[in-house]
């Protein structure tokens, strides 16, 4: 995806030095990347202008109109999170997208719905199993082909297009996705089933309790404080049942 999280610049705008505020403690928020890999392993990489985070050292932001100090007020440069998880569910249904939290800090200014930010590190990597993103892809087609009254002939169209798109993307596997958590020492989850595409009150309630301990516990997780670390874990894995709950229709997760 998509507006608001894409690391760059946008039109129609001056080149300028900013006067944004330095944050010394990190903001927390949500944001997309793609998985790409290089040949350490698997990397988590920036949708928009496709530059690979790197592991165990900040994300610094650089901007491709020149701006000398990125980001700036009167630019679109940063590295861009969003304050809720909500706003980049859409973004599970597309091949190969991670989604996590990330800690934001130094110049950070907001934006719409969330911030941009001079530095940045991932906190959390959630990587959508390519079987549920192709179950999720099927159901929307279905509800596009019954909004839009498609034929048959243009569904399947739509269908070998979507199907191209997921051979071609990178396909996380139980494997990927550790190497992924290791590499940038974060937990990181394959999430399955029925993958919410809209915004969803137990998603977004346990998104919260992600990001507020993601922020909260952050200072102690990185002296190893070992009870911070399994609060983080537990908040992650309620979010990742939560995601994922409808796989199972026996056992709904309740509220
Ligand atoms: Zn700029």
């Amino acid at each position: 995806m998509t507006d608001g999280v894409t690391d760059g610049v946008t039109d129609g705008v001056t080149d300028g030095v900013g006067e944004a505020p330095d944050t010394a403690v990190p903001v927390v928020g949500w944001r997309v990347w793609r998985l790409g890999g290089d040949r350490t392993g698997p990397e988590l990489v920036s949708p928009a202008v496709t530059a690979g985070w790197p592991a165990r050292t900040a994300m610094t932001a650089a901007c491709r109109r020149g701006c000398p100090s990125a980001p700036a007020w009167d630019c679109g440069c940063g590295l861009y999170a969003t304050t809720t998880l909500d706003l980049l569910l859409p973004s599970f249904t597309d091949a190969g997208a991670v989604l996590g939290c990330v800690a934001l800090w130094g110049r950070v200014v907001e934006a719409d719905r969330g911030w941009r930010a001079e530095h940045a590190y991932p906190l959390l990597a959630l990587a959508p199993r390519p079987d549920a993103v192709a179950q999720a892809l099927e159901r929307s087609l279905t509800e596009q082909a019954l909004e839009r009254y498609l034929s048959r002939g243009a569904l399947r169209v739509q269908r070998v297009r979507l199907l191209a798109r997921l051979r071609s993307s990178a396909r996380p596997d139980a494997d990927v996705v550790h190497a992924l958590g290791t590499r940038y020492g974060v937990p990181a989850h394959l999430v399955g089933g029925a993958l919410p595409s809209v915004p969803d009150a137990v998603v977004a309630r346990r998104a919260e309790a992600v990001r507020d301990e993601a922020a909260r516990g952050l200072a102690a997780r990185r002296l190893g404080d070992a009870h911070a670390r399994r609060r983080f874990d537990r908040a992650v894995e309620d979010l990742v049942a939560a995601l994922g709950r409808r796989a199972d229709p026996g056992s709904p997760i309740s509220a």
